[in-house]
């Protein structure tokens, strides 16, 4: 059986990127959609053969717990809206994908949580890294010690942003912050996988150089984090400038994925001069495989709601720690809370 898999919100991410790559997957497919925009509905409907009892809006929504044809749900609409429809999802019934980040507080991602438990349906986030190989790669070297102790490990998630300055993301209410919330957290999860440990601290800065066009989100954030086996780490994310990679130097060597949180090829280089190099494939369509497997077969859930609500946690602290001038503010992780499996 695939699983048939109904999209909400259906703006770029979903058009360029989730619908075609529902195309290739082996374990779920496109069944239905819903959608705010009734000029969507028809052109949808025709491009991917929906049938209309599979197409919804946010008004009955929640009429898709009686429709057998959908398994999942899969949010990916502004970030303000992913606890919303993430429980109405889950209330009916349905196994969900969350967009990251996952809501704009830790108070929405216990709720999701929650939700889907008392409602036993599974929950997964839309962090696609965790089911491509480098990100893989990453994680067997530090695993493995190929490059002796993680010691240092920066990471760049950021892009310039110049366009409309009415879009959501530049809008706190829907989107919750800037560059942190949107790129900040890969470059949060690429400290994370590239030590293989939860932070036990971080301080952090923010800097502004257009606050005509940032009116009420952040710019430019940079943080340090410790980690429990004393490495040490430094994030930086922006909707100012662009950075998409990550370093790793341990006792033996070192590391670099260039870029390393895109959708790919990514591509990477190490201390003994080789290359690290994969096929391509769409990480979304990886992605979403791997969350079908673990609702059929049980396979591991690579991207746990736990993950989304440890980043956000994360984010909380470095927000926290600007507000308070840069103090170092303490996290206190159970060791390997939100890893995927
Ligand atoms: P987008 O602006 O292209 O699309 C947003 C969609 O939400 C549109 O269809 C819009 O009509 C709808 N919407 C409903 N209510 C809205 C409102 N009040 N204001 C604005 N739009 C509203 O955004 P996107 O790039 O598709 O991002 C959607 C979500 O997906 C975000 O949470 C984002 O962080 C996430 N995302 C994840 C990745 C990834 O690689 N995992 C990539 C892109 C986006």
């Amino acid at each position: 059986k695939k699983l048939g898999i109904a999209l909400v919100g259906l703006g770029s991410y979903s058009t360029y990127q989730l619908a075609p790559a529902l195309q290739d997957t082996q374990h779920c497919y496109l069944a239905g959609i819903v959608t705010g925009t009734p000029e969507k509905e028809k052109v949808w409907a025709n491009k991917y053969g929906i049938p209309e009892k599979n197409i919804y809006n946010y008004q009955n929504f929640d009429d898709i717990a009686n429709n057998p044809e959908i398994d999942v749900v899969y949010v990916v609409l502004p970030n303000s809206m992913h606890a919303e429809f993430s429980i109405r999802a889950a209330k009916a019934g349905k196994h969900v994908i969350c967009e990251k980040p996952m809501g704009i507080s830790v108070a929405e991602c216990d709720a999701i949580i929650n939700v889907c438990k008392e409602a036993g349906v599974k929950l997964g986030m839309g962090y696609r890294l965790h089911s491509e190989p480098y990100t893989q790669q990453v994680k067997e070297f530090v695993r493995e010690k190929t490059f002796g102790d993680v010691l240092f490990v920066s990471a760049d998630a950021a892009y310039r942003s110049t366009g409309n300055p009415e879009q959501w993301r530049l809008d706190k209410k829907l989107s919750g912050g800037g560059a942190l919330m949107n790129m900040g957290v890969y470059a949060v999860q690429s400290a994370i996988y590239g030590t293989g440990e939860n932070p036990i601290s971080v301080a952090a800065q923010e800097f502004s150089t257009r606050p005509e066009y940032f009116k009420e989100t952040d710019e430019t954030i940079t943080a340090q984090f410790k980690f429990p086996s004393g490495a040490v780490g430094n994030i930086s994310t922006s909707h100012n400038f662009n950075a998409n990679a990550m370093y790793v130097s341990g006792t033996s060597g070192w590391f670099r994925l260039q870029p390393a949180n895109n959708y790919g090829p990514l591509s990477g280089v190490t201390s003994n001069g080789d290359v690290i190099k994969f096929p391509h494939e769409s990480q979304q369509k990886l992605q979403m495989d791997d969350f079908a497997r673990h609702v059929l077969f049980d396979e591991p859930n690579k991207a746990p709601g736990e993950m989304g609500k440890r980043d956000m946690i994360i984010v909380e602290a470095i927000y926290k720690s600007i507000a308070n001038g840069g103090e170092t503010i303490s996290l206190d992780f159970e060791p390997g809370f939100g890893f995927g499996g």
